[in-house]
């Protein structure tokens, strides 16, 4: 299946992505007509007080939610015009999901929990790339213990390694380190910047953490829906200070 994807310069764009929800009129939409590009090999994370849209924009640009205007890319195939069932092909196929609750099945082994998503998708695994991924996520030795038998961690960097084991376009994150204590957050955080500067994997990461957002590269900051700022490479201290004056205001 890895042979069919043709990996463009763009991993992700959206393109005046509005998003009412139910009862919401545009002018207190989720989303308003937002514009985003992320490149192929990018780490871009998403930040913002609660309730300024960073969910809806994580759901829209992964394909598990369909824009109420607007346009989402996945490389060259817009996924916002399809139907459904091919919209989960494409999810299967090319992108990879992490939790802040990690959502491993707590019956299969981390080997068999890592290669479910080819399973699903009805593909054997790419050995080669599963070892790689395994003995430098750090798996190695844990692989037929069970999630009960793992640290939170351990746990995270199994659904890292899932996330990853389809060579996904891009990988998005919800608080990947929402659970998870200080230190044991720091290692999450880099190996995920690891895996952005050893394997060119695109990420996409939602935080409310500045410091989980100064390991990326780019830095939005939503409010009301919208992208209100862009920085590259912003310090803790300066993304902390900017998420005070907009959760004041
Ligand atoms: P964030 O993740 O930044 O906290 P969300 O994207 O979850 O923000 O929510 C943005 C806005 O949309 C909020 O006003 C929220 O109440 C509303 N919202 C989110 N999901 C739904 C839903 N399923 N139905 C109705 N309103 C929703
Ligand atoms: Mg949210």
């Amino acid at each position: 299946m890895n042979g069919v994807k043709t990996r463009t310069a763009t991993a992700v764009r959206l393109s005046g992505v509005t998003k009412a929800y139910r009862g919401q009129s545009e002018e207190a939409a989720a989303l308003r007509a937002v514009d985003l590009e992320v490149p192929a090999g990018a780490f871009l994370a998403v930040v913002g007080p609660s309730g300024s849209g960073k969910s809806t924009l994580l759901h829209c640009a992964a394909g598990l939610d369909v824009p109420t205007s607007g346009t989402v890319h996945i490389g060259d195939l817009e996924i916002s015009g399809m139907k459904e069932t091919r919209r989960t092909m494409v999810r299967r196929e090319r992108i990879g999901f992490v939790f802040q609750a990690y959502n491993l099945v707590p019956s299969l082994t981390v080997a068999d929990n890592i290669t479910l998503p080819l399973r699903l998708a009805g593909a054997a695994p790419d050995r080669e790339w599963l070892g790689a991924l395994v003995s430098n996520i750090g798996l190695d030795g844990l692989l037929g213990r069970r999630p009960a038998e793992l640290s939170g961690g351990q746990q995270q960097r199994a659904a890292l390694a899932r996330a990853l084991v389809s060579r996904p376009d891009v990988v998005f994150a919800d608080e990947p380190t929402g659970a998870l204590d200080l230190h044991t957050a720091a290692e999450v955080l880099d190996l995920l910047r690891r895996l952005v500067d050893v394997f060119g994997q695109t990420v996409v990461m939602v935080t409310h953490d500045p410091a989980a957002a100064a390991r990326a590269h780019r830095t939005v900051i939503m409010a009301d829906g919208r992208i209100a700022e862009s920085l590259t490479s912003p310090t803790a201290q300066e993304l902390a200070s900017r998420l005070t004056r907009l959760e004041q205001s």
